[in-house]
């Protein structure tokens, strides 16, 4: 089971769902119950004691009627290189472009 691995990930993770949680008005004990979560491992979670499990974001994501991408950290960027000199040509959101992506010296010099 995939679980976060970096510490300020969870923290992260805890702040968001806590905040989700208390946006939507309902006790931790009502979303843990639809969640199918126990009490006791949703707080756990809620108070850093214990790392994420993605199942478990996700599907309280979902009961709580938010995206689970909102509950996870910023998105990750990729550098791109260019594929014939290998300087950096920019970013993108993960998962990088599988093109392969000229500068535009090289571009020119291959034109
Ligand atoms: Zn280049």
């Amino acid at each position: 089971m995939p679980r976060l691995t970096h510490p300020t990930d969870d923290d992260t993770v805890s702040a968001r769902v806590q905040n989700a949680i208390d946006q939507s008005g309902r006790s931790v004990d009502a979303i843990a119950a639809d969640s199918g979560i126990p009490a006791k491992v949703l707080k756990a979670y809620l108070r850093r004691e214990r790392s994420w499990r993605v199942t478990a974001i996700v599907t309280v994501a979902l009961v709580l009627d938010v995206s689970p991408l909102d509950m996870f950290g910023a998105p990750e960027w990729i550098d791109i290189y260019c594929s014939g000199c290998g300087q950096l040509v920019g970013r993108a959101h993960a998962p990088a472009p599988t093109v392969s992506i000229q500068c535009r010296d090289c571009r020119e010099r291959d034109a």
